[in-house]
């Protein structure tokens, strides 16, 4: 019987660890003193792993590991912590120096899109990686680990030193037969790149690859399951708008690689090594986007990782709020990746296990709530994991560019106090080419009666060329342009003037956007007669030359807010104000027709708040991503039912009545809850609203 699942913990801990051979006894002995003290409850134990990985594992090597495996598991069952297991490469995330054909003669490694060859990244169609990988999943399946995880090399690209591929002779025939005559990689990747409408190449290499992609994980899911089938398999993901470079179909992935059983994922939080808290928008994000992708019976185990495994690299403080936000954000575990890959003894760094023990009562807490099945609320971001078959790319792009739009959608709402969510919800927000591939029927239903539709410019642009110009009340709008190279040059600022959508005369906002060295894109719009123009982009002399946003409500009843910037090429820094918050939150609550779920405001900047709704009781936070506290926050919520008192979640992992919390009702229909006290960026704020029971 594989290990099982353990039950103490609401916040699930599961370390990641290698241990080499030559420090195994060591590092056993300490795990076993050290598991328990720390709070954990299961290892993953990592093989073969980066700076000592052979590259493609030899089988006497693995064969004469797997005694120390069963040593390991049996030790672990004795301390009730789990035992999963994580090979470090499947098909090879990168060749470092390595040969694969050292160990596996006759391997057929990966080929990228401009002919680079790896040495030892494997294509998965090889028939000697297959051979060997057979065995080499049998001797790890014998261990029987809870979970056995798929390392996100699973995927075609970004095996160094080759970007995009596989384009082996095995791709390209199996091509070839597609398209029913032989066809060379530089006519297929010209295919693929081609600009403007795809050429149909596109959709059916990618389709393949991710055919090829699905058969290979069943391939690995049944050598376990011959072996060992109560284990369930893992996967580690890369998000899933890179995904789309490559085709990925998440369901029948899923599909294929749980095998019928509980299947477990791994997203990734980035942020490998700290930067800036603002990080923390894309972690968020990709636990959701994640999610959306993957059958909701999945269970999740967030990657919080550290590399190079010290202080140096990632504080205990940044540590702890990548696992809060996992917690927060409703994963039921976190992978945590905090120590090396040489046998360096964890007491080495002593800080990360006083932080594991110190924060699991509040995390507990935390997640004993969160984890409940509910529906995180916000404006709905749009995510098409086809997304790849419809991209109009430009002359001369690069195949990096057949990734999925739609980050800097999500950021720019959470920055300034809205919550997303991939949930269906009134009010959606679109960006670049995000809607190509929606059907008629689709996008009708996001501009129809009650909906909300907030786009950028590119976004409005596509609908106009679908024929939807008439109901997002723009006549016409260019191809968004670089503000300099416009005839009605030079634009410099953004004037925000309309006084019902957050604005007043002279308030503005720099086009010196993204940030002081780079330049935006803007579309040139003509709004129908009856959009309301909210904004102008504005000359040196202050003259108002185009327009730079409207709102319009069409002949359906829906509403549809056009922000006349390319947000690809003007999201960044420079973005973000005080001023762009009254706007973007005016612009919501016109198109929630005054129902957002969550506004978030106060003394501060960075909000990363969010709004759960579970069967009794709203869960609200606020991660404060900005050095500075946040002082006299406020949630404003949409919702009619009658709240009982708020409790705020404490430090030591209780949840209690609190003189800094006042809740009293807003405008009709709305909550407004305060928090009177600061919020410092290590402490986030977590909040319970029960409702009374309807009479
Ligand atoms: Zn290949």
């Amino acid at each position: 019987m594989a290990s099982p699942a353990p039950t103490s913990s609401a916040a699930w801990y599961a370390l990641r660890r290698t241990l080499p051979v030559w420090s195994f006894a060591e590092n056993l002995r300490e795990l076993t003193a050290c598991l328990p003290r720390y709070g954990v409850d299961e290892l993953v134990v990592k093989v073969d792993t980066e700076e000592f990985s052979h590259g493609q594992v030899p089988l006497d090597w693995a064969r004469a590991y797997q005694p120390k495996l069963l040593a390991l598991r049996d030790a672990l069952a004795e301390i009730g912590v789990a035992y999963s297991l994580n090979p470090w490469i499947t098909v090879g995330h990168c060749d470092r120096g390595r040969d694969g054909r050292a160990h596996v003669p006759h391997l057929r490694p990966m080929v990228g899109h401009d002919g680079t060859e790896c040495t030892c990244c494997a294509c998965p169609l090889s028939t000697a990686w297959r051979e060997h990988t057979t065995e080499l999943w049998t001797l790890y399946a014998q261990t029987q680990p809870r979970v056995l995880w798929v390392e996100d090399d699973i995927r075609t690209f970004n095996h160094e030193p080759i970007k995009f591929g596989c384009f082996c002779s095995e791709h390209l025939a199996r091509f070839g037969v597609r398209v029913g005559r032989p066809v060379t990689r530089p006519e297929l990747v010209a295919a693929l790149l081609q600009p403007g409408t795809p050429h149909p190449w596109r959709q059916l290499f990618l389709d393949l690859q991710s055919e090829i992609m699905n058969e290979t994980v069943a391939f690995l899911a049944q050598i376990v399951h011959r072996v060992s089938p109560t284990t369930s398999l893992g996967l580690m993901s890369s998000g899933p708008r890179q995904h789309c470079l490559e085709g990925r179909r998440w369901a029948p992935f899923a599909r294929a690689l749980a095998d019928g059983a509980t299947l477990y994922s791994r997203p990734p939080l980035a942020n490998y090594w700290e930067e800036s808290l603002r990080g923390f928008y894309y972690s968020h994000d990709s636990i959701k986007i994640t999610r959306h992708c993957l059958p909701p019976d999945t269970v999740e185990q967030t990657e919080v990782e550290n590399i190079p495994f010290t202080r140096y690299s990632k504080s205990t403080a940044f540590t702890f709020l990548q696992m809060a936000i996992s917690f927060a954000y409703g994963s039921q575990g976190v992978t945590l990746n905090l120590f090396d890959h040489a046998g360096t003894p964890m007491e080495n760094e002593p800080a990360f296990g006083r932080l594991l023990a110190e924060k699991k009562p509040l995390l507990n807490a935390l997640a004993a709530h969160a984890s409940r099945p509910g529906a995180y609320r916000g404006v709905q971001l749009v995510f098409d994991e086809s997304a790849s078959h419809h991209r109009q790319l430009r002359p001369g792009a690069g195949y990096g560019e057949l990734a999925a739009d739609g980050e800097p959608a999500m950021t720019l709402l959470e920055t300034h106090g809205i919550p997303t969510t991939y949930s269906p919800e009134r009010v959606a927000v679109a960006m670049g080419q995000q809607l190509r591939g929606f059907s008629d029927v689709q996008l009708l239903a996001l501009l129809g009666r009650d909906r909300g539709l907030l786009l950028d410019a590119t976004a409005a642009r596509t609908l106009c060329e679908r024929g939807f110009g008439e109901l997002i009340g723009v006549e016409s709008i260019a191809p968004a342009q670089m503000v300099d190279d416009l005839p009605s040059r030079p634009l410099v600022a953004e004037e925000l003037h309309h006084p019902d959508f957050g604005g007043a005369d002279k308030r503005l906002l720099t086009l010196t956007l993204p940030n002081l060295m780079s330049r935006p894109s803007l579309g040139v719009l003509a709004p129908a007669p009856s959009a309301r123009v909210v904004s102008h982009f504005v000359d040196p002399e202050g003259r108002r030359i185009h327009p730079g946003a409207t709102a319009y409500e069409n002949r359906l009843g829906g509403r549809v807010y056009v922000h006349a910037l390319d947000w690809a090429t003007s999201y960044g820094v420079a973005f973000n104000h005080p001023f762009r918050a009254a706007q973007l939150q005016t612009a919501v609550r016109w198109l929630s027709r005054d129902a957002a779920p969550l506004l978030v405001s106060g003394d501060g900047v960075y909000p990363l708040a969010f709004r759960k709704d579970l069967p009794s009781e709203t869960l609200l936070g606020l991660f404060n991503l900005s050095l500075d506290p946040w002082q006299d926050t406020q949630f404003t919520l949409a919702d009619t039912r009658q709240p009982l008192t708020p409790l705020l979640l404490s430090a030591d992992g209780h949840w209690q009545e609190s003189p800094l919390l006042s809740l009293a009702p807003g405008t009709s229909g709305h909550w407004r809850l305060s928090h009177g006290g600061r919020i410092p960026f290590d402490a986030p704020l977590f909040v319970r609203i029960p409702w009374a029971a309807s009479a």
